[in-house]
């Protein structure tokens, strides 16, 4: 039996606002787009693929980690400037945010709209997904944990990797003996947060499950949606090696403890704070970012712990 090649991969920044948005080309016999940040970032694609000398006519594969605007926004205008031939892919339980703009507004709601003013959140969502997604589309395939695609002779499996969002899922490009060469994990490893300070998930025991699944796979390189930060506010890099997804995941772990601890009080109050509910838990986690900035990490994280341990209590 031959050893799969090796394959490369090249990041491709396209920053949006105060967000820094990364896709991914993993450049198999069957070129692959994975994550396509929003429309304005899909519009960059094309000419950072010709620095690379490949053209995005020829790309086959769209693949989504998730269903975040900033992840899925551009993926209709790529699939366009494949001339409709790039087989977009996406988890079954996120495909809801390719084909629905209206889903990423009852998303924030839902997650967020018992700590800020709603008619705002909507307002602001509601115009956000005009600009920032190019387009509702169906998948033209739903993927699940263990589905394995075939870029023209490179294995890509697929790998459940829940918390951030319910559908997040792994790309794992296999390299010889099975080993996980290249690993994308979006943003299921969010460390000590990006710009924001916070790092974001709905799910906080799936998200702390997720990061086993993703050490266990030892991914000699592993590739990030953004560039998430260390305790001291240094970013890590997008693209890292074995040692770097250590440190990555590691870090992700002891923040989601950290969080975990504070919110085990669960003694949410009411007051006059940016931060209310959660004025004291900012205040011991040593978070000063704007929690009403969109989408709020701090709001969606914290959500999540008073909805999981309330259920334990009850
Ligand atoms: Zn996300």
């Amino acid at each position: 039996m031959t050893a799969p090649p090796t394959t490369e991969v090249f990041p491709i920044a396209a920053p949006w606002g105060r967000f820094a948005l990364f896709s991914y080309l993993i450049d198999a016999p069957e070129l692959a787009i994975v994550d396509t940040g929003v429309t304005a970032s899909a519009a960059n694609v094309p000419v950072e693929l010709d620095k690379l000398g490949r053209r995005i006519e020829d790309v086959r594969w769209i693949l989504l980690t998730h269903g975040h605007i900033d992840h899925v926004g551009g993926a209709h205008a790529l699939w366009e400037a494949t001339g409709r031939t790039a087989r977009v892919v996406i988890s079954k339980v996120d495909a809801h945010f390719l084909s629905s703009r209206r889903a990423h507004v009852d998303e924030a709601l839902g997650l967020r709209g018992a700590y800020v003013d709603t008619a705002a959140l909507e307002a602001t969502k509601s115009a956000e997904v005009l600009e920032a997604i190019s387009g509702e589309m169906e998948p033209t395939l739903t993927v699940a944990d263990g589905d394995v695609l075939d870029l023209g002779g490179v294995s890509v499996r697929v790998v459940s990797i829940p918390g951030h969002t319910p559908g997040a899922v792994a790309y794992v490009v296999e390299g010889a003996e099975g080993g996980a060469q290249h690993v994308f994990v979006g943003d299921a490893a969010q460390c000590y947060g990006a710009a924001s300070g916070f790092p974001g998930y709905e799910d906080p025991d799936a998200y702390r499950d997720s990061l086993g699944k993703v050490g266990a796979l030892e991914p000699q390189h592993l590739y990030l949606g953004h560039p998430y930060r260390r305790a001291d506010g240094t970013p890590f890099d997008v693209a890292l090696d074995a040692e770097g997804a250590r440190e990555a995941l590691t870090a992700s772990l002891t923040r989601e403890a950290e969080i975990r601890a504070t919110a085990a009080r669960l003694d949410p109050v009411r007051s006059a704070s940016a931060y209310s509910p959660f004025e004291t838990y900012a205040a011991d986690l040593g978070y000063t970012g704007d929690p009403t900035l969109e989408p709020s990490p701090f709001f969606t994280t914290l959500n999540g712990y008073i909805q999981t341990i309330g259920k334990e209590h009850s």
